[in-house]
């Protein structure tokens, strides 16, 4: 008997190491969720969520949406700032801004908006259409608004009218030419503006963003051209604008000691500045606050080794050792950390709809008379499988017969039928030698593969590139566990895929107990009863990168608030419906009504042809037109 517990499924799953807090395997073994920290006793089983979403009648896959989660990362990075800044006593303040990029969502951009009111949490925007978003958004006038990224002289224009809007909108200057285009418009206007300068640092992040760092950086100004800049504005009688530095080295900063440099770097920067007459009011450290991942608190490229408390401890403790040292006040501290605040609040739900198991397909291998000697060959093999001494030889003597046979049958020398045999018999003894050194402690390297070839993969219905852009683009490690079912033994060991005919369309690296695996411990699925799967922490950038390969459209969305009231302990506020057919098809272009029109009108001849009867007819026209109106993704069948 097995001696599976609770205890085994967070060891295999690390729900609580990538949980941030938030996600536990419950006693029940379904995924529970405890939203807001300080309050435990709000605790939201997964599967009444399930229940509730199936109640209101929404189709899978779904992005779950918990706002609380939204509102408790945004205080506890604006508390953490609030206590590094008390206990080391720094005389400026933080004023955070989260840049919308991270997830475009309004109900993201509105829910952190809301909760950041008491900490004058702002927006940062990177584009012409973020920063008209974030212009009407962020209404708060003394939180700011940060604008990076390339800007033309209608970005600059638009900027200014945040200010004459009295707006706190910093324009920082990503490359010098930017510089004279904005004070030219400023002057034409009459506008003062608040201008922050890029430094591209020398320090790289590691990990997969590092070319955001360094001398090859695509953005930020050198050393020499920030004192250019300070001069230029001088001269401009503009001195007085230059308020704010900004650095950013890369996101996803896997290592605590870069953002230990960076910020060493740019407090040098900063406080010589201020010695040469350039006081800044502000230092900006941009993004980069890492997500766990992957559960290890390491510096593998999925995870980061340090907390938001020790990084935002480095941050104002760094800063202010190198102003003491300089003797220059203390600027206000910015950050622009977007992954931190979403990643953890939305997770895709989607249930396995079938199993596709390789080469268990098997048929009478009997022998016959007359058949290739290496069908007798391999089928004896299989026969005195138990009396064999040396797998190894079994293994390769397996391989061999199946490679010849094949090149038999291309030659035309076996007929498929004997083909079909020699694989049946040839998986059958790859079963057994996967069983047999599933107790060694040596496996050959060939046979290492054994695992992941006789693995099954299952379908879930939902696209890795509408879903998961990452996973596939960068190789982002997402947790994906099964949302009930834990206090389950997992038997079956299964790869990932997903509903789009792009072979790439998988999930094969988990993080199982700390190690990368390419298979997942999942249950056997049973009959008529729904199998669902979470992928967590999609809050930031998967939310908003995906792509409609396929035609696969954007999610159907729950939207998810607790209310300790509730004896579920939370209410779906609002259902917000995913892209229909008819919608994508609308993107690229076809004209879904037209195209309804055209197959009424081949429906139509068919039946006055008599080839349909007119019931008939009627029936297949308003089938096509309800799938057209329908959701892009599979259909549970009932
Ligand atoms: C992308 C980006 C961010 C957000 O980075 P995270 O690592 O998600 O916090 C912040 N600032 C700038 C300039 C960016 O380009």
């Amino acid at each position: 008997m097995s001696n599976w517990s609770i205890e085994e499924a967070e060891r295999v799953y690390g729900v609580s190491q990538w949980g941030g807090g938030y996600f536990q395997v419950g006693e029940n073994g379904n995924v529970h969720i405890t939203p807001v920290p300080e309050n435990p006793s709000i605790r939201i089983d997964f599967n009444s969520v399930i229940e509730d979403i199936r109640k209101e009648g929404v189709q899978f896959p779904v992005v779950v949406r918990f706002h609380d989660i939204l509102r408790s990362q945004v205080a506890g990075l604006n508390k953490a700032f609030r206590k590094s800044i008390a206990e080391a006593e720094y005389k400026g303040e933080y004023q955070g801004v989260y840049p919308v990029k991270v997830n475009q969502m309004r109900e993201v951009v509105e829910e952190i908006v809301d909760a950041g009111k008491p900490y004058n949490y702002g927006l940062e925007a990177g584009s012409k259409a973020e920063l008209l978003t974030v212009l009407a958004m962020n209404t708060n006038e003394e939180s700011l608004t940060i604008l990076n990224g390339y800007k033309d002289d209608e970005v600059m224009r638009l900027a200014l009218l945040g200010r004459k809007l009295g707006r706190r909108v910093v324009v920082v200057v990503e490359k010098y030419t930017e510089l004279l285009l904005l004070v030219k418009v400023a002057k034409e206007l009459d506008i003062d503006p608040i201008i922050g300068v890029r430094s591209k640092m020398t320090v790289k992040g590691r990990g997969k963003w590092e070319s955001s760092g360094g001398e090859r950086a695509k953005f930020g100004l050198t050393i020499t051209e920030i004192i250019n800049a300070a001069r230029y504005l001088e001269e401009q009688g503009m001195a007085h604008c230059l308020k704010l530095l900004h650095f950013h080295i890369g996101s996803q900063l896997t290592d605590i000691r870069a953002v230990k440099e960076a910020v060493t770097e740019g407090a040098r920067i900063y406080a010589d500045l201020h010695k040469m007459g350039f006081e800044l009011d502000y230092v900006d450290v941009g993004g980069g606050l890492g997500i766990d991942y992957d559960g290890s608190n390491s510096t593998n490229e999925s995870s980061r080794n340090y907390s938001m408390q020790e990084y935002v401890a480095d941050v104002v403790y760094g800063m202010k050792e190198m102003c003491d040292l300089e003797g220059v006040p203390h600027p206000h501290l910015v950050s622009e950390s977007g992954r931190a605040i979403t990643a953890h609040h939305s997770c895709v739900i989607t249930e396995i709809v079938g199993e596709i198991k390789s080469n268990a397909a098997t048929m009478d291998t009997s022998a016959k008379e007359g058949e290739h000697f290496f069908l007798k060959n391999i089928r004896e093999l299989a026969d005195t499988f138990d009396e064999q001494e040396n797998m190894h030889e079994v293994y390769n003597d397996a391989s061999q017969y199946k490679e010849q046979a094949l090149d038999a049958f291309k030659l035309r020398v076996i007929p498929l039928e004997e083909l079909a045999k020699i694989e049946t018999l040839y998986w059958q003894i790859m079963g057994r030698l996967q069983t047999w050194y599933r107790n060694e402690e040596y496996v050959p390297e060939e046979l290492q593969e054994l695992d992941y070839s006789l693995s099954s993969q299952y379908l879930c219905n939902f696209s890795v590139f509408q879903s998961a852009a990452d996973t596939w683009a960068i190789d982002q490690l997402l947790p994906v566990v099964p949302l009930t079912r834990m206090n389950e033994e997992p038997t079956v060991n299964c790869s990932l895929v997903d509903i789009t005919c792009d072979s790439d369309g998988k999930i094969d690296q988990f993080t199982i107990g700390r190690e990368i695996t390419d298979v997942l411990p999942m249950h056997p699925l049973k009959q008529g009863e729904p199998y669902y799967v979470g992928l967590f922490l999609t809050g930031a950038y998967q939310d908003v990168m995906g792509d409609m390969h396929n035609l696969f459209g954007r999610l159907n969305e729950v939207h998810i608030y607790s209310y300790d009231d509730d004896p579920e302990d939370f209410y779906i506020e609002e259902v917000v419906k995913g892209s229909s057919v008819e919608d994508v098809l609308n993107v690229m272009q076809y004209n879904p009504r037209a195209m309804a029109s055209d197959v009424k009108r081949l429906i139509d001849k068919h039946v006055w042809d008599g080839k349909l009867k007119p019931r008939e007819g009627v029936r297949w026209t308003d089938f096509y037109e309800k799938c057209l109106n329908g959701y892009t993704y599979l259909k549970q069948s009932k």
